[in-house]
């Protein structure tokens, strides 16, 4: 097996990736040879179109299994139609704006659920598994809203910080199981979500759009570039390596040094 494969033999279920960092973090576990469960809420020709693309690119088995991150039941029957997984991937994440006094009670509901709850779900269903196997990565994806805030986010950036809690208990109560557990937090990545957030950032501040690219969103990440889908992925990747056997209960900021100002 060349080193580029080192994943061969692994299963690796990826939440919430039919687009963006998901379906970014699914083609490099692919390329390292890891087995892929693809994931959405949807269920149409084209989740499963992409599956089998993947597949036939990469020389591995990828199927796309749809379940709803918004519910625990759905969370929990994805592990388990999956058949279990070596590498969990906790992805899926929605983002909503505005004022904690106006913001949605039912905005704040689904996004507490999506992008924590989910990965409380998973997890829970999976780490049977990984105990039973003595290997098993546990890898949330936060954001660097999950370790500072800004204004108008308040559920993202409570469920972040919240991901970043969950992933420090995950890691302790497997520490020494061979099974680690940390949080990735990316700042931006021009995905789909992101591209969504524009206009209301635009609304928010009363700016056109490159300025509020420029002035809002890139202000604190000191590069001024975005991060990219693949240097998510490869840092998943990373994690999944034996290199990173004694990396557990830890955060890595892919943020343009964003949390270091
Ligand atoms: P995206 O909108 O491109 O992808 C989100 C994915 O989640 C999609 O595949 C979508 O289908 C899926 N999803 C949404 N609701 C779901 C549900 N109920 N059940 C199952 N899947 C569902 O967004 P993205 O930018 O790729 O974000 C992915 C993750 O990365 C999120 O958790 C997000 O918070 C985090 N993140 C993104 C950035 C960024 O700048 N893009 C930065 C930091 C963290």
């Amino acid at each position: 097996m060349s080193s580029d494969r080192q994943l061969h033999g692994k299963s690796a279920v990826i939440t919430g990736s039919n687009s963006g960092i998901g379906l970014g973090v699914a083609i490099e576990l692919a390329k390292a040879g890891a087995d892929i469960v693809l994931n959405s809420f949807t269920d149409r020709d084209e989740d499963h179109a992409l599956a089998a693309s993947l597949a036939a690119a990469h020389g591995v088995s990828v199927r796309y299994i749809c379940a709803d991150m918004s519910k625990g039941a759905d969370c929990r029957s994805l592990i388990q139609v999956a058949g279990g997984c070596d590498i969990l991937v906790n992805n899926a994440g929605i983002q909503f704006v505005a004022p904690v006094e106006e913001f949605p009670v039912e905005k704040w509901d689904q996004i507490l659920a999506i992008n924590l709850s989910s990965a409380f779900h998973t997890s829970a269903a999976a780490l049977p598994g990984m105990r039973d196997r003595g290997w098993g990565r546990v890898i949330n994806i936060a954001s660097a809203h999950g370790l500072t805030a800004s204004p108008f986010k308040s559920a993202y950036i409570a469920a972040k910080h919240g991901v970043v809690g969950l992933s420090k208990t995950i890691a302790l109560e497997t520490a020494g199981q061979g099974i680690t557990c940390n949080a990735i937090c990316p700042g931006y990545v021009l995905t789909p979500l992101v591209e969504a957030q524009i206009p209301d950032q635009m609304k928010v501040h009363g700016m056109d759009r490159e300025t509020v690219i420029r002035d809002v969103m890139l202000l604190r990440q000191p590069s001024r570039q975005f991060a990219t889908v693949e240097q998510i992925g490869g840092t998943v990747v990373y994690l999944s390596s034996p290199a990173a056997d004694q990396v557990t209960g830890t955060t890595i900021s892919i943020d343009g040094g964003w949390t270091a100002m």
